[in-house]
């Protein structure tokens, strides 16, 4: 009976400890989400600029006085550079989405590697600051992406709460999915960048306030990791 008990409470500790843990693949450091206790959550926005729809995001995001984090793609940090440079201005963290946006399950080693860094070498000749969170296009990634990320010192980032923006969800739909199903620690998926009408805007003027007088705090990805 004693000894079922220690067992018992040994797992509960083991169990307790992975939850604590980010998940390791292969060296590098995959987070969907955090283990916290506080009711932080971590907005997350992939594959912007985008000429209408960041400034409209960064605007709502202003208005709130919350900080996010944008995924950026560097083909549209090139195209629309003095959005990214706003986006930065404004406080928000700059994570590292690839150069190309293509599946870094089906590129090899070296085409990963040179994915990231062109990336991060853009971001970094725009404003002087280095990407250390990598979000892999579509969260695809096998062996070698969990060897550039090690590699390159990067953090792999994905996410708890789907939004499914990306598919032209209609605003209501997105606002129920996130505000039945999140939880302090959550990751949410937005976009940026949608072709054509996008959902995100009006989703976030309902969700935000509705999770501010939920008592959630939205900080930066690094921030709900404790990076900094
Ligand atoms: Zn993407």
């Amino acid at each position: 009976m004693r000894v079922n008990k220690l067992l018992s409470s040994a797992l509960y500790t083991v169990s307790a400890l992975l939850f604590l843990i980010p998940q390791r693949v292969c060296g590098a450091e995959v987070v969907y989400s955090w283990h916290t206790n506080d009711k932080n959550i971590a907005l997350t926005f992939d594959d912007g600029p985008h000429p209408v729809h960041t400034p409209e995001i960064l605007d709502i995001l202003e208005e709130y006085g919350i900080k996010a984090t944008f995924f950026t793609i560097g083909q549209n940090v090139e195209w629309y550079n003095d959005i990214f440079q706003m986006e930065y201005a404004a406080g928000h963290e700059i994570g590292n989405h690839t150069y190309s946006h293509l599946n870094l399950r089906q590129l090899p080693y070296r085409a990963v590697c040179r994915e990231i860094e062109q990336a991060e070498n853009l971001v970094y000749e725009t404003v002087e600051y280095r990407t250390r969170l990598l979000r892999p296009p579509e969260g695809a990634f096998g062996n070698d992406l969990c060897k550039a990320a090690a590699e390159l010192d990067y953090t792999v980032i994905c996410w708890s709460v789907d939004t499914l923006d990306w598919a032209h969800t209609p605003s209501d739909r997105i606002v129920q999915n996130v505000l039945e199903n999140v939880k302090g620690g959550d990751i949410i998926l937005f976009h940026d960048y949608i072709s054509g009408d996008s959902p995100t805007p009006e989703a976030l003027r309902t969700i935000i306030p509705a999770l501010l007088d939920e008592g959630y705090h939205f900080v930066t990805v690094s921030e709900l990791l404790n990076l900094k």
